[in-house]
This record gives structure tokens, sequence and C-alpha cells, in this order.
């Protein structure tokens, strides 16, 4: 039953709650003079700070968005709860036992926000109990074999959830929650198993150090889940995109050294604190973006160019620069304070720690260098810059990069350093920057636009798709793939139903291939048939394309025999590739290794023999 909160209770907590020490923990302050505490405001996103902080008075006012008011305010907006909420909140931190006017000293029932994190915080100790148990032994091997004892598993909280399926859910109902509670805070699922059996879990905690989810390991290999990590589903509190492992052990140096390390998992996390490394984050189960930066900025408490670094680890191989790049373009928020860690031999953090020792991570981390430098160097590399004409590829293949930041204060210097490894005039350098950004002006504007409605398309979220590459008519190793798709096109009656056996396999060209798709996509709506194909995927490259076949000369009229003749030359060279695809890996393979395989890809070879003789018969007819 709800009630009013104690009067005197309420005093209790705003008196205890010192606002500071609150908004210190979400949002990084520093003395701004007269009293005063600056940051970088939770509520908008700014790069200056505009959000204070007044100790003595007891409140909070942003000069940016204009949000402001005392603690209680404060913790209400930051965690999207109510008054009563608020308080609840700030006395259990303060830890004062609130009583209600007219609920006879009865608890009111707690928001869903508040139940779902104190959920989290009973699964997470007990969680943590379960991995000294005989049962989490495997669970205790993996962390030994990552090079963590006992003690690291207690300081990082390291969980084991038991493999009975139950044990969670049962110890938490004993304790007053609820089924829709636990299903709520992504602990059981809603057939009533616990969500995680039988893993390593790590606890993901708020800068605050609430519990908002968990990553968990898989342990055994009969684990009924496939994947190797498993986090806690979204839900009120647990937001992937918002929320960063080990924040609540790095924030504060974070904020002390201006500097925050962002590794790619948990391991690599412990690993580095362990090292004295002690800024590492990891976002969970997701790419790093947009708002993990925000997250980061506020932390680092300033978003000034001389202000902190933010340093990526990355593999020093080919998808160690991918991610460099896209990281690179993406780079918004933090400027030219974005630098790389690059581990040549490609060790992770942990496994780097284990082999090397923690001098190892914190030497990984000295060695820093630059973003862009990173990014312009690997870019720079393929080119003879010794020659003209390789400085101006170079050049060329550099300025898109360039010409691809925002920020234009940061593009002026970027140019000066081109033109510094180039050898080259800078004003030559900024004229080629201007070309490409008015060439590519438009299509960038456009990219940066999608990039900005999903909210993670950082490293490892796939590129916007490239547009289909135009194939060239004349080409005569796609003779019989173009001839078949103009029948289809313009005689799409002389094909038996399912179009003569044919399959996507049977295009090589990604846009023959994409329009054969589209003719098997099509329906029967309106419009005319190369309408209904070009309605399967309106793309401007296959609009152009089906044009060209519906005109282009150079056919005999189209009859039944015509059409298989064409269909069967193509599939004709898809056994034929098949064919070779095989016999190549026949070579390969040692008979005394694997008899039984050896033995059905012989089979098989045969069997593609045989039906190449079969289409071959059909197939005489135009010549390819
Ligand atoms: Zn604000």
């Amino acid at each position: 039953m709800a009630g009013l909160i104690n009067e005197e209770d309420l005093a209790t907590v705003r008196e205890r709650s010192r606002i500071d020490e609150v908004v210190g923990s979400y949002v990084t302050l520093r003395r701004a003079g007269g009293g005063s505490l600056s940051g970088l405001c939770p509520f908008h996103d700014e790069k200056t700070p505009s959000f204070n902080v007044n100790p003595a008075r007891g409140f909070y006012h942003c000069f940016g968005c204009g949000e402001g008011g005392d603690v209680i305010a404060f913790v209400q907006k930051i965690n999207n709860v109510s008054f009563s909420e608020a308080v609840e909140f700030l006395a259990d931190r303060v830890g004062v036992q609130l009583r209600y006017s007219d609920g006879g000293g009865q608890r009111m029932e707690p928001g869903l926000r508040l139940r779902v994190l104190e959920a989290n915080q009973q699964a997470a100790e007990y969680f943590a109990g379960q991995l000294t148990g005989s049962g989490a032994l495997p669970g205790r091997q993996f962390l030994d074999s990552r090079g963590f004892d006992k003690t690291a598993a207690e300081q990082f909280g390291i969980g084991f959830a038991p493999t009975g399926g139950r044990d969670l859910g049962q110890h938490l109902k004993a304790r007053g929650f609820t089924d829709a509670e636990l299903v709520k805070a992504g602990l059981v699922r809603e057939n009533g198993w616990d969500f995680f059996q039988g893993r390593v879990l790590w606890p993901i905690r708020d800068a605050g150090r609430s519990v908002l989810g968990f990553g968990a390991r898989k342990i055994f290999d009969d684990d009924r889940m496939p994947a190797k990590y498993l986090n806690t589903p979204e839900t009120i509190v647990y937001k992937k995109s918002h929320v960063l492992y080990g924040l609540d052990l790095a924030r504060q140096n974070i904020a002390k050294k201006s500097q925050a390390v962002i590794v790619e998992g948990y391991t690599d996390v412990m690993a580095c604190h362990l090292s004295g490394v002690d800024t590492a984050v990891a976002s969970c189960g997701t790419a790093f973006g947009d708002e993990h930066a925000r997250l980061l900025q506020r932390m680092l408490g300033t978003g000034d160019v001389a202000g902190g670094e933010v340093i990526f680890t990355f593999d020093g191989d080919a998808a160690g620069q991918a991610a460099a790049l896209k990281v690179f373009k993406s780079d918004t928020s933090f400027g030219s304070q974005t630098y790389v860690a690059v581990e040549p031999t490609g060790l992770d953090p942990c496994d780097l720690r284990i082999q090397q020792g923690e001098a190892a991570l914190r030497e990984l981390v000295g060695r820093r260098v630059p973003l862009y430098q990173f990014v312009m160097r690997n870019v720079l590399t393929g080119y003879d810059l010794d020659r003209v004409d390789g400085r101006l590829a170079a050049l060329r293949a550099a300025a898109p990069l360039v010409s691809s930041i925002r920020d234009e204060s940061l593009v002026l210097g970027y140019i000066r350093e081109l033109s510094k490894w180039l050898g080259m005039d800078p004003d030559e350098v900024r004229r080629e920057v201007k070309v490409t950004v008015q060439r590519h002006g438009r299509q960038a504007e456009r990219k940066l636009e999608r990039r900005h409605d999903s909210d993670e398309a950082l490293p490892g979220m796939p590129e916007p798709r490239e547009s289909l590459p135009v194939p060239d008519p004349r080409d005569r190793r796609l003779e019989a793939e173009r001839g078949t798709l103009r029948l289809i096109v313009r005689a799409p009656e002389t094909f038996s139903e399912g179009w003569n056996g044919l399959t996507t396999d049977d295009f090589v060209h990604p846009t023959y291939r994409a329009l054969f798709e589209s003719v098997l996509a099509a329906d029967e709506g309106p419009g005319n048939w190369t309408q209904r194909i070009l309605h399967a995927n309106p793309d401007p490259v296959l609009e152009q394309l089906l044009v060209s076949l519906a005109v282009e000369p150079g056919m005999r009229d189209a009859t039944e025999g015509y059409s298989r003749e064409y269909s069967s030359q193509l599939r004709v060279l898809t056994v034929s590739r098949q064919i070779a695809e095989l016999k190549s890996k026949l070579q390969r393979t040692n008979p005394l290794d694997d008899r039984p395989a050896y033995d059905r890809m012989f089979a098989r070879l045969v069997n593609l023999e045989t039906r190449r003789k079969e289409l071959l018969t059909l197939a005489t007819g135009p010549a390819i």
C-alpha cells in the first residue's frame, strides 16, 4: 500500500545525501570557483561543461539545457523514477529506514526499476557465493587459466550460475521477489528457468555501482545456449548501448588521469586493472557506440581538445586496422584525443598479461599513437612515396578520410600532417581534400545521416550496403548469365515452372545474381513483368540493367528450346565450376586421413560429371 514518506525521515535523507557525491557518481565534477563544481551535463549532449553543482546550497543547474533542482530531483531525472522512488534510492544509500505516514510503518511497494536493481544486486551476491562451491570448479579452472586468482574474482565480484536451472529463481523468490519482477530483471525466463545456467558471470554496474545486468561466459560443452558470451537481455535498467563493463572501477581513475582505455572483453578489463591500467572499460555484447562515447565523455569531465585521452586497443592485423578505420570515420565525440594502442603480436590484453606480464600491458598503453596517424599511415603504406605519381595516388586515397572528418578544426591539422608525410605543399593537399568534399559531399552526408539514425554503427557493424557494380555487357565470360537473364526479362513465358531449374548459384556476377533474386521474388502484383521485377528490389543499378536487357540487340526469336539451351549452358558452367573445385579439394586431401570423406567426395565428383554430360546434350545451341 502506498503511503506518504514521514517528513522527518525525508529531511534526514535530504540532509545526509550530499549532492556533490550523488551527482559525482554519474558525472565527473571539477572545482569551478565560488564553491561550485562543474561537469558535462548528463541530460544534454555538450562538449564544454555548463552543468553546475552547488554543494553548500544543495542544488544543481545546467546553463545549457536549464535542468536543475535538488538531490532528489537529480536522482529522479537520472534514474527516471518517481519522487518516492528517488527518496528510497537515497535512503538506501545513506542508511535511513523510511517510515510511511499511513502505511503503519510498512514499506511502500517500490517501483519496478528499484526492484530490478535490488534483484540484480541480490543475484550478484548469490552468484558470487556460488563460485566457491564444488559445482563451480570448472568455472574456477577457467578463471585460473586466464590468470585470475580468488582475490581477483572477489575484487571484480565474479560469480557462477549453478547448472540446476532454477536455483537463482528459487533463491530470489524466497526473498520476496515475484516471478514477474525476475522476468523483467532478465534473471529468469518466461518459462521459469534461470536465464544464466552453468556460466561464469561478471556483474555489469553503472558508475554509481548499481548492478544493471550480467555478462556470462560458457563453461560447459553441453551448454544449451550456443553463444560463448551471453548478456542480460535489454531490461528497464540494462541497455547494452549504454553500459560499459568496468565503469564502476574505472570512473574515478578516468577522471583523475583524464584517460580511458577501451578493450574488448571482461577478462581484458580485469587484466588491465590488475596490471595498473585502471582506466579500462569494455562495451558488453555490442560494438562501442555513440552512447558509450557520451558516457565516457561525461566521466572524462571535459570535451575540450586539450582534455582527456580515449585509447582503443586493436590488433595490428587487418581486422584491427578495419576496426580503427571505422572508429576514425565515426570519431565525432573524442576529437583529436583518440588514440590506438596496437599490439603487434595480436595478443589481447588478457593473453598479453599471461604471456608477457603486467608491465607489457602498461607498455602497450604507453605506446599509443593518435588514431588518425595510425589510420593514415595504414593508407599510405600501400604507395611508393618516393615517386611523384605514388604521392599523388596516396593523396587521392587519403583525402576522402580527411574530408570525412566533421570537425573543421581537426581537418586543418590533419591536412598539415598529411602534407608533411607526403612531402607535398599543404595547399595542394587542401585543394584535393576540398575537391573530394565537393565530389562526395552529398553521398557522405547521407551516410552520416544513416549512421546517426542507428545507435550502434561503430566497429563490428556492417557498413551500409555498397551499390551493385555495373556489369560489362561485352564480358564474354558472363555472356551465358546475361543472355539467360535477357530471355527471362523479355520472354519469361518460354521458361518452364522454376526457371528451367536455375538457381542463384548459377549467377556469378553479383548484379546478375541480384537481378535473378528479384526475378524469384517478383510476385503477381500490379504492373508489367519488368516493373514487378524492379519492385522486388528497387535498386538504380538493377533498373539500368533491366532497361539494357530489354532493348539490347543480339537475340534470335525467343522459343522454349532457345531458353532451355541458354539455361543449360549456364548450368553446365556451374557444374564445371563445382567439378573444378572438388578436383582441387581431392588433390589436397590424403585418402589415408579420412577414407570415408574422400570416398564421398569422389562419388560426388562422379555424379557431377554425369550431370554435366546430361546438361551438355541440352545445351547444344548458341555458342558461348
Ligand atoms: Zn544540460
